[in-house]
């Protein structure tokens, strides 16, 4: 068993597959969901539930938040009867969610009211990565908390990076997001402009693929486009609210604003529940 006791808030896609791996490496794992039956496969493989998020925080050396969105994430870290709320002085927080990085750097001044260190450590890749402990992990926050963090990161991760100051490993989020929204959306309309003239997806899927324009993602998303069957790995809502926080740090280049029109006006036909690479069912119009 490893000494340090791990918390985890958050259960949904990745939360879940994530914290197996932290309870799998032998550590101490206390669990809090919003929804609590989420709670129970981790509480059947050895997993404690938390009464509180104030529980969480005074029971634990270290707390891993992956929540939906920067309002989750703010009303978890809250100071009445949140993570925030007292017994958590000395702990490190560690949140994975992909926020702004205005959000990040907020919660750090936060936690340093509180004598709490806080690192953001956003992930790159999805459920199978989470599950397979094989993310990347971009972190922002001091060196010496990374450090600190390293070995239960090394559990959740092939690559776990310090990338600078508090809000750092957010910014990079939103860089690699925006690269993930672009593959999607040019994987869509090829094959979607390769039917139009004849061109199976079968084919079309197999000529990208065979040569150098086919990528890691490309390969990982060609067995939805080829049964057109988009269960969510990330969550099409998810780089919706991915790219806004992109355009919300900068972003304003030539593809960037025609891309989040089109993921916002695929959520908006009722696709956001879907993987993202359901944008082909908006770009092909059903
Ligand atoms: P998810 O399956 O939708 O899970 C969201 C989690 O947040 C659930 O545990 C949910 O609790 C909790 N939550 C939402 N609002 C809350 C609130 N107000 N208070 C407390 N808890 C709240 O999402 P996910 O796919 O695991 O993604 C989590 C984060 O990782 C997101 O920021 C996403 O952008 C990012 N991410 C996702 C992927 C991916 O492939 N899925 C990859 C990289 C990064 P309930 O169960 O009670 O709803």
């Amino acid at each position: 068993m490893n000494k340090l006791k791990i918390g985890w808030a958050g259960l949904g896609n990745m939360g879940t597959a994530m914290a197996f791996n932290i309870l799998n490496s032998g550590y101490e794992l206390t669990v809090f969901n919003r929804s609590k039956d989420k709670e129970q496969v981790l509480i059947a493989a050895g997993a404690i539930s938390a009464k509180s998020l104030q529980d969480l925080a005074s029971h634990c050396d270290v707390v891993f938040t992956m929540l939906s969105d920067d309002m989750a994430v703010k009303s978890v870290y809250n100071e009445t009867d949140g993570l925030l709320s007292g017994g958590e002085s000395g702990k490190l927080f560690i949140d994975m969610s992909t926020v702004a990085p205005e959000t990040s750097r907020h919660l750090s001044t936060l936690c340093k009211t509180k004598q709490v260190s806080f690192l953001d450590a956003p992930v790159s890749g999805s459920v199978q990565p989470a599950r397979d402990g094989k993310l990347i992990i971009l972190v922002g926050g001091d060196e010496q908390d990374f450090e600190k963090a390293k070995p239960i990161l090394d559990v959740l991760g092939k690559l776990a990076l310090h990338l600078g100051d508090s809000g750092a490993g957010s910014s990079a989020k939103l860089a690699i997001n925006y690269l993930l929204g672009i593959n999607i959306q040019a994987l869509a309309e090829t094959v979607l402009f390769a039917e139009q003239n004849g061109i199976s997806k079968e084919n079309m899927l197999t000529i990208i693929n065979e040569g150098a324009c086919g990528n890691g993602i490309i390969k990982l998303k060609t067995p939805s486009v080829l049964a057109d069957s988009f269960p969510p790995a990330f969550a099409l809502k998810y780089i919706v609210k991915d790219l806004r926080l992109a355009k919300g740090a900068g972003l304003n280049s030539p593809l960037s604003n025609p891309l989040l029109t089109t993921f916002e006006a695929a959520a908006a036909d009722g696709l956001g529940e879907e993987d993202l690479m359901a944008v082909i069912k908006h770009l092909r119009g059903s």
